[in-house]
């Protein structure tokens, strides 16, 4: 019996996969001085976490040229998202994004009766944001951009979403969700946090989920002026909600940047060569800026899924617009070798 073979939820088998390659996760673990800082705070378990909130806000208040009190941490930046659609979405109103991007914070709003407005992407897939903004209407109560984005992995030109920001904030509050910020190479790095220190209307959402593997672990953060944070806080569960073991791994891996740059060049390398191993085949791959990668495939999405996790390749699969699309998170180089070899069985 192949133990992959399924015929209800793939995800069920997800933790026997040969190669896990459908949650956006980092192959290669946590830092090494994050799994020290794990071990010694073992021994504080039995202590409310206090001045660790504190520290790691310094550490990070300090790179991004903002002041503690714009920082609220959180279990994973989930609880951000959730919160702000409670917040921003319970009496209704429209909320603004583009198609084709990460939907928790869209489905949430849903539910409390938001109506939500998609525009089309780009030809290249990226968020349309001159389109975005010909849309803005007393309606609108938020707009949500990821960038990089999920699923396509693109990026907007950091002076296209500055400008975005400084136009549309005095208008409508933006929610900008950078979960994959950490893929950029430093020297390229959006620093949007000057927004937040000028009293822009806008909220930085970011997460320890990606480069430094805390998606177990649970840490993000929002980036926000105060008054929007104290909107928001009542809607979250609250940074108590955080441990003192993540807060302690937090401060290490946060300040471990060997460990993010390893890892950003491993997933750059790993990047590349199913890239090019997929455009070889005559696939047409979207460049992508994260540690993942969308391309339109050429089945069902259901049947090339069901394919590659009985081959024990997890994947995720979009359908957009009647086209199907296949979106591998990037895992080591092995496990992107066993996702080709799988990949060209399937197709055939
Ligand atoms: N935002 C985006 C764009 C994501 O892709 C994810 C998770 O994959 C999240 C937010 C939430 O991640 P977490 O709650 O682990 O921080």
């Amino acid at each position: 019996v192949n133990e992959f073979a399924f015929t209800d939820d793939p995800f069920s088998k997800m933790n026997k996969l040969k190669a896990r390659l459908l949650a956006n996760e980092n192959p290669l673990g946590i830092s090494p001085a994050a799994k020290e800082a794990l071990c010694k705070a073992a021994e504080s378990g039995n202590r409310y976490a206090w001045t660790e909130f504190g520290q790691l806000k310094k550490l990070i208040a300090d790179d991004e040229l903002v002041t503690p009190e714009t920082i609220m941490l959180s279990p994973g930046s989930s609880d951000i998202l959730m919160a702000s659609a409670d917040y921003f979405a319970k009496n209704g109103g429209t909320i603004l994004t583009s198609a084709m991007t990460y939907d928790d914070l869209l489905d949430r709003s849903a539910k409390f009766g938001a109506k939500i407005v998609s525009v089309p992407m780009t030809k290249d897939y990226k968020f349309d944001l001159a389109t975005i903004k010909s849309k803005i209407t007393p309606d609108v109560k938020l707009v949500y951009l990821v960038n990089p984005n999920n699923p396509t992995g693109t990026v907007v030109p950091t002076a296209e979403l500055e400008s975005f920001i400084r136009e549309v904030a005095p208008k409508v509050p933006v929610f900008l969700d950078e979960a994959y910020i950490d893929f950029y190479e430093p020297a390229a790095r959006p620093k949007l946090g000057k927004l937040v220190a000028e009293g822009q209307n806008v909220i930085l959402a970011r997460t320890f989920s990606k480069i430094h593997g805390f998606a177990g672990l649970r840490l993000g953060y929002a980036i926000a002026k105060p008054e929007l944070l104290k909107a928001i806080k009542p809607y979250t569960n609250g940074e108590f909600a955080v441990s003192i073991t993540t807060l302690m791994a937090g401060i290490a891996s946060y300040q471990d940047k060997d460990w993010q740059n390893h890892c950003r060049a491993e997933n750059a390398k790993a990047r590349d060569y199913t890239s090019k191993a997929l455009a070889d085949m005559g696939y047409e791959v979207i460049p992508s800026s994260a540690n993942f990668i969308l391309f339109p495939i050429r089945m069902k999405t259901k049947t090339f899924s069901n394919a590659m996790f009985a081959n024990g390749i997890g994947i995720q699969t979009r359908d957009f617009d009647g086209q199907p699309y296949c979106r591998v998170s990037i895992g080591t180089m092995d496990e992107m070798t066993a996702f080709i070899d799988s990949f060209k069985k399937v197709v055939g």
